[in-house]
C-alpha cells in the first residue's frame, strides 16, 4: 500500500492498492477489463488545466452530498440558515460526549466532534445525505529512523486479528465486499485506515474488520507476518546465496529506483534537517533490514492506542450506531498520554545546496540529465485560513496551467524537459513550496535557479493580469463548488483535508469552511489591493529557509547499490554460525509452508458477508436519449441532476486518419489547447477556458470492440461549465477544434520533451503497464494503437520526433501532419456529442451545440484511410525491456478469444477477480515478495494478462503464472465462497459514480456497442456463477501457459542477461534507458 511522501509526486502517486491499479493506464478507459468503465473522471485528472493547484485549497478535495447539492450553487445567493440538527446528533451516548457541533453549509453537513470519555479518543461524525459512507481511523506515527516501521505496520495489521484470525482479512474483504474504497496510507507522520461503502451492512462489516485489525492485530504476536510484509532472510538451500525478502522491502526498492521519488526524498530530508521528516517513514531499502521485531512490536504498542487515534464517520448512516461500534473497541482501553507530536522545524536563515545522485542507464542515449529544484519551508507557525486560501490562489496563478507565468517561463527557457515540484504542498505540518526542472544539463543548474528567482521577483512587482486572476477565481471556485472527487469517495477526500489540521491539534472545522474566507478574499482582490506581491516576497523571495537540490545521474550507482546489498548479505552470512544458518533455512521453509497453506474454510467464516439477496438483480440504467442529427452525427443526452453543471463530450472518429499519423494524435490533442486560436494567444485562450468553464481537455480514446478486428478510436474533447456559461464553453470548443493554431514550433518542441520525460519516468515506476501494452500490441489492432500512443513504441516515436523538429524542414513536415490530422478528423459525419445535465440545462445547450456542429465540415475531405491492417502488429515473441531498476515488472499474456476460443460470460469477471486475489496475490506477492501480483482480462479484446509489480523475481513469477490454470481447475468452491466472490465482483460492476461519470460511462458503452440488454445478461451470469465456470476459464487460461503465451518484462540489463544464461534464446533484449 502506498506511502505518502511529500512533494507533488505524492499527490500524483496512485492511492490504489497495486492489485487495483488499472492494468491499462488511464486515458484508454475502454480497455479496462470490466463492463463498467471506471476511468470516467481520469481525463480531467490528467488534464493539465485542472491539475496542480486545486487540491491544496481548504476543502477542495471533499464532498458535496447529494442532499446538499440541492443548495444554491452560487455563494453570493447562498443565505442558507442552518437546519436543525437531526435526531441522531446526540449529546452523550456509548461513552462519548459531544464537544462541538456545527452546520457546515459548504457541504450541507452537520459536523459533530465527540470525545470518548474513558480514553480521550476524538471522533468527527459528519451527518448528511451521502450514501457513499466513509470511515477512517488515523494514528500519529512519527519515526526516528528510516526502517519503515509505520509502513510495515500498515501492511501487517491487515494480516489477521483477534476477532478475524485468518491470514489476510483485507484480501477477504477485497474479494467479497461491496466497498467503494478499501486501502491504507502511510504518511511521513501518520497512518490512515479508510473504508467506504454505499451498503450499510457492508459498511459496518468493513469498519469492524478495520477496528479489530488496528487494535488487536496478529502481527504483534506472530513474527512471520512482520517477516512477510517487512523483511526477512531467505535461504532455500545452504548452497544458495542469502537474500532479503519482504513486500515493503521490494515496494520501496521500486520507489528508490525512481529518480523522481529520489528527488522528492532528497528535498524532504534537506528541508527538515531537525525533525521526523528527515527520515523516510516508508523505509529506505538499505535501512529496512536493521529493523528488529521488538522495535516493531513496541511501535504498535506505543502509537496504536485510542488516546493517539482520531476517528471519522461520514454519510447517511445512523449516527448513534457509530458511537456504539466504536465504544465496543475503545471501552477496554484506559487513557494514556502518547507523545506523538511532530516537532516544528525552526526556519533556518541560511540557504543551502544539496547534491544527490540517481541510478541512470549508461548514457548511450546521451540524455541522462539532472533534476534541479528550489524548495522552501514557508512558515514555522500555523497559517490562518485566508492566508492558506491566498497561497492556493498564488500557486494556481504561478503554476496552475501551462500558460501560468512561472510554469511557462520554465518551459520556455528550454533549460529542461519538464517542470517538477509543482508549487505549494501542505500535506505536512508546515507548508512547503518546490519548483524546478528535470532533464537539465548539470552545467545549467544555476541558470535554473536564477530563472526562478528572477521570474518570482518580476511577478512580485508586476503582479498578475486581471484576466489571469479572474480565470483563477472562476476555476478554483468551480472546483470547490463542483466538488468532483472522481472515483475517490467525497467523504474520504473531506477526511484527509480535515485530518491535515486535526492531526496537528489545529481546528479541523476551519478546513471545511472556505465560503467566508473566499468571499473576503475575493473582495480584497476586487479592491485592487496588492495581494500577491507581499506573499511572493515574504514566503519565497525573502524566505531564507531555502534549499536548492541537484540530483545528478550516476551510471554506476545501480551496480554500487546492488553490490552494497550483496556485501551486507555476505557479511550477515559470515557472521552466522551453522546453527543460525540452519535456523534461516528452517524459517524460510516454515514461512513458505504457512503462506502456501490456505485458511481452513471454518476460519474464513469469521469474515462477515452479505447475501446474494442483498444484491439488486437488475442493472442500474443511465437515462439516455439518442437523437440522430443531420449528416450522420448523433446526440446522446443524460437527464441527471448535476447541480447546474453541464458536462459535455464530443467524439470524432479517428478512422479517417492514416495509420502512419496515429502516433502523432496525442500531441495533436495537446496542441489544440496549447498554441492559441486564430483570434487569441495561448495565454488568452487558457484564461478564457478558466473564466468560462471548469476545464476543457482533448485526448484520444481507444479500445477493442468485441467481435471486431478494427478498434474503436476517437478524439474526444471534454468540458464542463455552469449552465449559465454553457454557450461559452461550446463556443470555446468550436474555436479550439476549428481555429486552433498548430504552428508553434517552440511550444511543440517543449511538449515533445515533456512527453519523453514522462514516458521515461513512467516505465521505471510503472513498468507493468508498458509490458502489458507490449503484449497486447502483438495480438490485436486496439492493443497496437494503445502501444503506439502510450507505450514503448510511442517513446521510440517521440524520440524520433524530437530529432525531426530540430530542423525547420522537419518541423514544417510535422506541422503539415498536424493539419492533416485535423482535416481528416473534423466532420459531422460520425461525430457523437454526449451531454449530461438536468433537462433545463440540456435544453439550453442545444442551440449552441447545433451551431458547433453546423460549423464543422459535413464530411471529411481527406481520402478514406482504409482499415488498419494486421501487418502493423508487433512481431510475436518474448521481450526484456531494460532500464536501470532494482525490481522487475513481469507480464505474460494471450488472447483467450482467439488462442483458446473462449466465450465471454458474466462469470468471467468473477473468476478473473478470484484468480487475482488468491493465486496470484498469494504466489507472487505473499510468497514471492513482490509488491503486487494480479491479472487483467480485457473483455473487449480477449487479452488475458498476468502481471507483477515491483517484483524481485522473474522466472519464478512465470512459474507461478503457469500454475494458474491448474489452480482454477482444482478449485471446488463452497456455496459461501462462491457467494462471496460474486458479491465482490458486483461491488466492482456497480461502482459508485458521480453524475458526470454515469454520463461518460453511458457514452463509452455506446461507442463499444455494449447494450443494457447485454449488461443485464452479464449480470444474471455473474449471479449464477458456478464451479463449472472456473473450470471453463481454467481451460482458456491454459493458452497463456501454452505456445500462444508471450512474456514481456521490464527489468535491468543484468537480470535480462541472467535469464538468457539459464534459458538461452528465451527473449529479445531491448535497451530502453
Ligand atoms: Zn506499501
Amino acid at each position: 500500500m502506498p506511502t505518502m511522501t511529500r512533494g507533488i509526486s505524492s499527490a500524483a502517486r496512485s492511492l490504489g492498492r497495486v492489485a487495483r491499479l488499472p492494468a491499462v493506464p488511464i486515458g484508454v478507459p475502454g480497455s479496462r477489463p470490466m463492463l463498467r468503465i471506471p476511468a470516467a473522471s481520469s481525463s480531467f485528472a490528467a488534464s493539465p488545466l485542472l491539475a496542480p493547484a486545486i487540491r491544496r485549497l481548504p476543502g477542495s478535495q471533499p464532498l458535496r452530498s447529494l442532499a446538499s447539492a440541492a443548495a444554491p450553487a452560487s455563494a453570493a445567493t447562498a443565505t442558507t440558515t442552518a437546519p436543525a440538527p437531526p435526531a441522531g446528533a446526540v449529546e452523550r451516548a456509548h461513552g462519548f460526549t459531544l464537544q462541538r457541533q456545527q452546520y457546515v453549509k459548504e457541504y450541507g453537513s452537520h459536523v459533530l466532534l465527540y470525545k470518548h470519555d474513558k480514553t480521550g479518543a476524538e471522533l468527527i461524525s459528519v451527518l448528511n445525505g451521502d450514501e457513499n459512507k466513509t470511515f477512517g481511523v488515523v494514528f500519529r506515527t512519527p519515526v526516528a529512523d528510516s526502517t519503515g516501521i509505520p509502513h510495515i505496520l500498515e501492511h501487517s495489521v491487515l494480516c489477521g486479528s483477534r476477532k478475524y484470525p485468518i491470514k489476510e482479512p483485507f484480501v477477504e474483504l477485497m474479494k467479497s465486499s461491496l466497498n467503494t474504497f478499501l486501502n491504507a496510507f502511510t504518511y511521513p507522520d501518520r497512518t490512515c485506515y479508510p473504508v467506504a461503502s454505499t451498503n450499510t451492512q457492508d459498511f459496518y462489516n468493513l469498519v469492524d474488520v478495520y477496528l479489530d485489525a488496528v487494535f488487536h492485530p496478529r502481527c504483534v504476536a506472530d513474527r512471520r507476518v512482520f517477516e512477510q510484509e517487512g523483511w526477512h532472510f531467505e535461504l532455500d538451500s545452504k548452497e544458495d546465496p542469502l537474500t532479503y525478502k519482504g513486500v515493503v522491502f521490494n515496494e520501496m526498492k521500486g520507489v528508490y529506483s525512481s529518480p523522481d521519488s529520489r528527488f522528492y526524498r532528497t528535498v524532504q530530508r534537506a528541508l527538515f534537517p531537525d525533525n521526523t521528516y528527515r527520515h523516510d517513514s516508508g523505509g529506505d531499502p538499505e535501512v529496512i533490514p536493521q529493523l528488529t521485531y521488538q522495535q516493531f512490536q513496541e511501535f504498535h504498542a506505543k502509537y496504536y492506542h485510542p488516546s493517539n487515534a482520531r476517528f471519522w464517520f461520514y454519510g447517511d448512516d445512523e449516527p448513534v450506531k457509530r458511537l456504539q461500534l466504536l465504544s465496543s473497541y475503545l471501552d477496554e482501553f484506559e487513557a494514556r498520554p502518547v507523545d506523538s507530536g511532530v516537532d516544528t522545524q525552526k526556519l533556518i536563515h541560511t540557504p543551502r545546496k544539496v547534491t544527490e545522485f540517481y541510478a541512470a542507464g549508461d548514457g548511450e542515449e546521451g540524455e541522462q540529465k539532472a533534476y534541479v529544484g528550489i524548495s522552501w519551508v514557508l512558515s514555522d507557525t500555523p497559517l490562518d485560513v485566508e492566508t492558506e486560501l491566498a497561497l492556493g490562489f498564488l500557486d494556481f496563478l504561478l503554476l496552475g496551467t501551462p500558460a501560468a507565468p512561472l510554469r511557462k517561463a520554465l518551459n520556455d527557457s528550454r533549460l529542461g524537459a519538464a517542470v517538477i515540484g509543482g508549487g505549494v504542498d501542505d500535506d505536512l505540518k508546515q507548508p512547503c513550496f518546490t519548483i524546478g526542472l528535470k532533464g537539465v544539463d548539470p552545467q545549467d543548474a544555476e541558470k535554473v535557479e536564477s530563472l526562478i528567482h528572477s521570474k518570482l521577483a518580476e511577478l512580485a512587482s508586476s503582479g498578475f493580469s486581471a484576466s489571469a486572476i479572474e480565470a483563477a477565481v472562476n476555476t478554483i471556485e468551480f472546483s470547490l463548488r463542483e466538488n468532483n472527487t472522481g472515483s475517490f469517495p467525497r467523504g474520504l477526500s473531506l477526511m484527509l483535508r480535515a485530518v491535515g489540521a486535526w492531526i496537528y491539534d489545529r481546528d479541523p472545522f476551519t478546513q471545511m469552511q472556505w465560503e467566508d474566507a473566499l468571499r473576503s478574499f475575493k473582495s480584497k482582490l476586487s479592491s485592487g489591493a496588492d495581494v500577491f506581491g507581499p506573499l511572493i516576497r515574504s514566503f519565497l523571495l525573502d524566505n531564507r529557509h531555502r534549499v536548492t537540490v541537484s540530483l545528478l545521474p550516476d551510471a554506476g550507482l545501480g551496480a554500487a547499490v546492488e553490490e552494497k546489498e550483496r556485501a551486507a548479505l555476505q557479511a550477515a552470512r559470515e557472521s552466522m554460525g551453522e546453527e543460525q544458518l540452519s535456523a534461516v533455512l528452517e524459517g524460510t521453509a516454515a514461512l513458505k509452508e504457512l503462506q502456501e497453506t490456505p485458511d481452513p474454510p471454518e476460519a474464513l467464516q469469521c469474515i462477515p458477508a452479505l447475501q446474494l439477496s442483498d444484491i439488486p438483480s437488475t442493472i442500474t440504467k443511465v437515462p439516455t436519449d439518442v437523437t440522430p442529427l443531420s449528416d450522420g452525427a448523433t446526440l446522446l443526452t443524460h437527464d441527471l441532476f448535476t447541480n447546474d453543471v453541464l458536462y459535455m463530450e464530443a467524439a470524432f472518429d479517428l478512422r479517417p486518419v492514416p495509420s502512419s499519423l496515429l502516433p502523432l494524435v496525442p500531441l495533436f490533442c495537446r496542441s489544440l489547447t496549447q498554441m492559441g486560436t486564430a483570434g487569441e494567444s495561448f495565454v488568452e485562450l487558457t484564461e478564457r477556458i478558466g473564466r468560462k468553464t471548469g476545464g476543457i481537455s482533448v485526448y484520444p480514446f481507444t479500445s477493442a470492440k468485441r467481435g471486431s478486428e478494427q478498434p474503436v478510436a476517437y478524439v474526444m474533447i471534454r468540458g464542463k461549465a455552469m449552465s449559465g456559461t454553457s454557450g461559452d464553453m461550446v463556443g470555446l470548443m468550436r474555436d479550439i477544434l476549428l481555429t486552433a493554431r498548430l504552428d508553434d514550433r517552440e511550444r511543440f518542441t517543449q511538449m515533445v520533451a515533456e512527453t519523453k520525460a514522462a514516458l521515461e519516468s513512467g516505465i521505471i515506476s510503472g513498468g507493468h503497464s508498458y509490458a502489458g501494452k507490449r503484449l497486447a500490441a502483438q495480438r490485436g489492432l486496439a492493443g497496437w494503437l494503445a502501444e503506439s500512443m502510450g507505450g514503448l513504441s510511442y517513446l521510440d516515436f517521440i524520440r524520433g520526433l524530437g530529432k525531426r523538429v530540430e530542423t525547420e524542414e522537419g518541423w514544417q513536415g510535422v506541422r503539415g501532419e498536424l493539419e492533416a490530422i485535423r482535416t481528416a478528423l473534423l466532420q459531422r459525419n460520425g461525430a457523437i456529442v454526449n451531454l449530461t445535465a438536468d433537462s433545463a440545462t440540456l435544453a439550453a445547450a442545444e442551440g449552441p451545440l447545433r451551431e458547433l456542429l453546423a460549423a464543422l465540415p459535413a464530411a471529411s475531405p481527406a481520402a478514406p484511410a482504409g482499415p488498419l491492417v494486421s501487418g502493423l502488429l508487433l512481431p510475436a515473441g518474448n521481450e526484456a525491456l531494460c532500464v536501470p531498476t532494482q525490481v522487475n515488472y513481469v507480464a505474460k499474456g494471450a488472447d483467450l478469444y482467439r488462442d483458446a476460443g473462449y466465450q465471454l460470460s458474466g462469470a468471467t469477471y468473477v473468476v478473473e477477480k478470484y484468480l487475482g486475489n488468491t493465486w496470484l496475490w498469494d504466489r507472487v506477492r505473499v510468497v514471492g515478495g513482490a509488491y503486487g501480483g494480479f491479472c487483467s482480462f480485457d473483455s473487449h479484446s480477449g487479452m488475458m494478462t498476468l502481471m507483477s509489480y515491483r517484483d524481485p523475481n522473474l522466472l519464478d513469477t512465470l512459474e507461478a503464472y503457469d500454475g494458474s490454470a491448474e489452480f482454477l481447475r482444482s478449485l471446488e468452491l463452497s456455496k459461501d465462497d462462491l457467494t462471496k466472490a460474486i458479491i465482490g465482483t458486483m461491488g466492482d460492476i456497480d461502482a459508485y459514480q458521480l453524475p458526470d461519470a454515469k454520463g461518460y460511462s453511458a457514452l463509452v458503452r455506446h461507442l463499444l456497442g455494449v447494450t443494457d440488454e447485454e449488461r443485464q445478461t452479464r449480470r444474471e451470469q455473474i449471479l449464477a456463477t458456478s464451479n463449472k465456470d472456473f473450470k471453463i476459464f481454467a481451460d482458456a487460461v491454459e493458452s497463456v501457459r501454452g505456445p500462444a503465451g508471450r512474456v514481456v518484462a521490464v527489468t535491468s540489463a543484468e537480470k535480462a542477461r541472467a535469464v538468457l544464461e539459464e534459458r538461452p534464446g528465451f527473449w529479445d533484449v531491448k535497451k530502453v534507458l
